[in-house]
């Protein structure tokens, strides 16, 4: 798992390859590494769940897209949560889904759907959601999350028989899950194997069904656990947390929980990527002579001097004072941008200390009042 290779690598695609290429280059690799191809070798079944498992992730747009973000982090359970759990691909998995998919009716292939009905199977991926900051957010969090999931039945241990008792072998097949039936045709008696209906293939049929399950071995459950959300998650964004979904059936791994992350809005800051945007409001005298003012980040208060002469809407940068980058080293920015506020309820004795101050001053106090009247003036007089 550390060395997982680059899935588009895996493919031979660019990063920026479309769809179709994504899909040319799937078909031609799992094409040769098909184990009814390569039958007893390992390089090749290797080679084959490599291809599968790049392309169950780039012909995915939400996968693909959380791949690119955070690498395998954003797709592959062990990466993931910290909630620990086993690849989706380390058992024996069914490929046949995907590979259809691809192939649509391209023969040679068959047979891969009706796969074994007592194969190991991966446990459904089940969703939910956590809200969440805008501090959290920025800083990381534990959560704690609840969802519902379906499980291995404690009761029977998923054998879907009733304590004490245990699924019988079928009779109808001898426990072989398929039964043999004579056709005639016009050529003479053919012989071919089905699934057999008493046991739907398993084998095995269940005299005593569990109370708890009805016989099906699984439960659904409620589960609460507490995952870890790293800093600089988005609104929007989705944790993987592997290994905590629904369980696996005949000894297959369980699915993962894809966690949505609503983030609240803060009452000042903006988020922008992951730049931190905000409104300061400053007096009409510390714009026009300067001041040093206190801005607020996510990190606590900084002061900043804002110069002489500063115009509403200017905006200034406080470097690195942004929201972490979730898939690296490093953070955003904060941006903030200049309100002035012009002072209402005046009284009689400010008034009068405007009035002397407007004037006192001149053209040369402003920098757009000039050329703007000269144009009125050529325009209308
Ligand atoms: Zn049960
Ligand atoms: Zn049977």
């Amino acid at each position: 798992m550390a060395n997982k290779r680059d899935y588009y690598e895996v493919l031979g695609v660019s990063k920026g390859a479309s769809d179709d290429e994504i899909k040319k280059a799937y078909r031609q690799a799992a094409k040769k590494y098909h184990p009814d191809l390569n039958p007893d070798n390992k390089e090749a079944e290797a080679k084959f769940k490599e291809v599968n498992e790049a392309y169950e992730v780039l012909s995915d747009k939400d996968k693909r897209a959380r791949y690119d973000q955070f690498g395998h982090a954003g797709v592959d359970p062990s990466y993931g949560g910290g909630a620990g759990g086993g690849s989706p691909f380390g058992v024996d998995m069914d490929f046949g889904d995907i590979f259809s998919s691809v192939f649509g009716g391209f023969g040679g292939f068959g047979g891969r759907r009706n796969a074994n009905p007592n194969a190991p199977r991966r446990g459904a991926d089940v969703e939910t959601s956590v809200t969440i900051s805008f501090d959290e957010a920025a800083k990381g969090c534990k959560k704690e999350i609840s969802y519902n999931s379906v499980v291995t039945c404690t009761e029977c241990g998923g054998s879907g028989a009733q304590k004490g008792t245990s699924p019988k072998t079928c009779s109808v097949c001898g426990g072989r899950g398929q039964v043999m039936v004579n056709q005639r045709t016009p050529f003479g008696v053919v012989q071919t194997s089905r699934v057999c209906d008493a046991c739907k293939g398993t084998g095995k049929v269940i005299e005593n069904p569990c109370k708890a399950c009805s016989g099906n071995g699984r439960v659904k459950k409620n589960r609460k656990i507490e995952i870890n959300i790293p800093a600089g998650i988005n609104d929007e964004q989705m944790l993987n947390v592997s290994g905590q979904g629904s369980s696996g059936t005949n000894g297959g791994p369980a699915g993962d929980v894809h966690v949505y992350v609503n983030v609240r809005p803060h009452q000042i800051f903006d988020r922008r990527g992951d730049d931190v945007w905000c409104e300061l409001p400053i007096t009409f005298a510390q714009a026009a002579m300067g001041a040093e003012v206190v801005v607020p980040t996510i990190d606590g208060k900084v002061s900043y001097n804002v110069h002489e002469g500063t115009q509403p809407g200017d905006v200034f940068k406080l470097k690195g004072k942004g929201i972490p980058h979730i898939n690296g080293r490093g953070r955003g920015d904060q941006y903030v941008k200049v309100t002035v506020e012009v002072p209402k309820n005046l009284n009689s004795k400010q008034k009068e200390i405007l009035k002397q101050f407007e004037a006192a001053t001149t053209d040369k106090n402003y920098a757009k009042r000039k050329g703007f009247f000269d144009v009125i003036k050529k325009l209308f007089d």
